[in-house]
């Protein structure tokens, strides 16, 4: 598949940030800001604002196309879990979640292999799955960082064909909240990585057909960098998700790339 059929994406994480009683109105005012044809918009708000997010979209002209995500599942269905959810409970909340993020990585010592059995279960509830990797500061300056990619890539979607329920983030660890972003050209070179990966996982395009974002401290300052990149398919936004202003100029930004490649596919 070539760059021009693939999605241009813009995924909010909200992060432990907004309650029940604000998520709606956030929600619906990025909504309103970012209705740029040809990019598909999905906000991850805590659990608890899932619902108030789904219904202020719903309720809104220029939300009914804005996909709710969860940030996290558990990787089993049922059981003795307690502060657990699992991607079951997410049917009629959410239609795509966050798999693998660092800070779950760090916090809650999530492992490949772990991801990997929650991406199972995302799949067995129809959920599309942003899969997060990415190589810390020393694996970078240590040469590492293209192992580490290609080892996460490998290890949290082993036995998974990749296809169109999968789009992947590379998020640089140094890079998360940190105000500090990759160069364009090396998150394109990372993209690269990640597709070689989903090739020797089978994917039957080589990789080429999966999206990939770039997450790290995106701003409207900085998108253009990485919209600038072929490779680049959108982006992964934490902090500046929360700021309209800040959403309304990347998915301004992603839409100029949308509306080429359309361009470029029906030429
Ligand atoms: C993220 O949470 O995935 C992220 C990239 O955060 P930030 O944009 O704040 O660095």
């Amino acid at each position: 598949m070539i760059p021009g059929m693939r999605p241009v994406i813009v995924a909010g994480n909200w992060k432990m940030h907004t309650t029940p009683s604000d998520a709606g109105e956030l929600a619906a005012i990025i909504a309103r800001r970012t209705n740029e044809p040809g990019v598909v918009r999905v906000l991850c708000p805590p659990f608890v604002c899932l619902a108030a997010v789904r219904d202020a979209l719903a309720a809104e002209a220029a939300g009914r196309d804005v996909a709710v995500g969860a940030q996290n599942v558990h990787h089993e269905v049922t059981g003795a879990f307690t502060g657990e959810v699992s991607a079951p409970m997410l049917r009629g909340l959410a239609t795509w979640t966050i798999a693998g993020h660092s800070e779950r990585r760090r916090d809650a010592a999530e492992t490949d292999e772990l991801v990997n059995q929650k991406i199972s279960r995302a799949l067995e509830a129809e959920l599309r799955v942003i899969l997060c990797v990415g190589e810390q500061l020393d694996d970078r300056e240590a040469g590492r960082a293209e192992t580490v990619v290609r080892d996460q890539v490998l290890g949290s979607l082993r036995g998974h064909q990749p296809g169109p329920w999968l789009t992947i983030a590379y998020e640089p660890v140094w890079a998360i909240g940190t105000g500090r972003t990759a160069r364009g050209v090396d998150a394109a070179e990372m993209a690269g990585v990640i597709r070689r990966a989903l090739g020797e996982l089978g994917s039957a395009a080589g990789g080429e057909d999966v999206p990939v974002l770039y997450g790290g401290s995106v701003t409207g300052g900085s998108i253009d960098e990485f919209m600038a990149e072929p490779a680049i398919d959108g982006a992964l936004v934490g902090g500046a998700s929360l700021k309209p202003d800040e959403m309304a100029a990347i998915v301004a930004r992603a839409g100029l790339t949308a509306r080429a490649r359309a361009g470029a596919s029906s030429a």
